[in-house]
């Protein structure tokens, strides 16, 4: 697919607030500094369409992004950062679980993993979570160049034998990214275009 625009369109926290135009939607999340943001930006080759964090954790909103003027990017908040007090993680909970169950026109989530850790308890529980409630995901590995190619592969596949050896009985697909040299770029945006052809 070809990024031709890439627009910040508005950003709240209100699921009832997000933009009304029926388009297709794809939402990207994870624990905060796993590289969604720079993912963002070179996905859409729009250096600071993402804000890339300077102060994980702070960025708690939905955000949305029009993209090629026929789909929106969200952006949602980073998970899983310490310092974010107890009453915020639970309004943060309740509107991302909102966002999730209300959002109909979610055509699929991406969560997000370094490639680089062993699973996370929080990412575990929040696939888990995902598929009890229907909602379509794909993991995005990032960071891959930060790893032999060797290990690359060693890693994705403990990472998918451990959702197996969980509650999956099917893999979810999969992308091995990286933002710093654009590895796994086509593969992303030709799976959000083939299902937007649909
Ligand atoms: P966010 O908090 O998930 O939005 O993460 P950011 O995009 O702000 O990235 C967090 C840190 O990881 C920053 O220092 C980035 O430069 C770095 N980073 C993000 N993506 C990559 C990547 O693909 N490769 C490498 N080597 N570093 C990355």
């Amino acid at each position: 697919m070809l990024i031709k625009t890439a627009n910040f369109v508005m950003s709240n926290s209100d699921v009832a607030k997000c933009p009304q135009e029926p388009i297709p939607e794809y939402a990207f999340i994870g624990r905060s500094n796993v590289g969604k943001s720079s993912l963002i930006n070179m996905l859409t080759d729009h250096k600071g369409l993402a804000k890339t964090s300077g102060k994980p954790g702070k960025t708690q909103l939905i955000n949305h992004f029009k993209i090629n003027d026929n789909w929106f990017l969200v952006d949602l908040p980073g998970y899983g950062y310490a310092k974010v007090s107890k009453r915020d993680k639970k309004t943060f909970q309740k509107y991302i679980t909102n966002y999730f169950l209300q959002r109909g026109q979610l055509v699929c989530s991406f969560v997000l993993v370094d490639i680089r850790h062993e699973p996370q308890k929080i990412d575990l529980e929040f696939m888990e979570w995902l598929g009890e409630n229907q909602i379509p995901f794909c993991i995005i590995f990032t960071k891959a160049d930060k790893l032999k190619p060797r290990a690359i592969q060693i890693n994705v596949e403990s990472y998918i034998q451990e959702l197996l050896n969980g509650v999956w009985q099917e893999a979810p697909r999969y992308f091995v990214t990286s933002s710093t040299n654009g590895s796994g770029r086509e593969e992303v945006l030709s799976f959000i275009g083939t299902i937007n052809a649909d």
